[in-house]
């Protein structure tokens, strides 16, 4: 249930980054973000879905595997970059917990990746 609740926070977070993003770049405005947003907003909750670490599912920030193709991945790195420090402004109680999220990743990454070792 915990766990569930952080993957919800997550793609919050990813969302109110996008329309930061968006709306600065692509003068759009209110819930609205333009195609390429959008697509990339979607390919995002698509990467959290099918997360190797699920249920336990470290921040994407502190992950270790990288499952987003290559210009998925600059695209949103630009994203976070530009966004990142603007969500304290904007939603400062999500980034917040979202950032407390982060706080245990160590942990699971490492206990994801003791239990891969042991599979092999
Ligand atoms: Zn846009």
């Amino acid at each position: 249930m915990q766990e569930a609740k952080r993957i919800i926070r997550e793609k919050k977070t990813v969302q109110h980054m996008m329309l930061i993003y968006c709306h600065h770049h692509h003068d759009t405005r209110g819930e609205t973000l333009c195609d390429e947003c959008s697509a990339l907003l979607s390919y995002a909750n698509a990467r959290i879905d099918k997360c190797t670490f699920l249920p336990d599912k470290p921040t994407c920030k502190n992950c270790v595997v990288h499952c987003y193709a290559p210009q998925k991945r600059e695209a949103i790195k630009e994203v976070m970059r530009y966004a990142g420090p603007r969500m304290l402004l904007r939603a400062p109680i999500l980034t917040i917990r979202h950032l407390l999220d982060g706080r245990k990743d160590d942990e699971r990454v490492s206990r994801f990746q003791k239990k891969k070792q042991h599979r092999a």
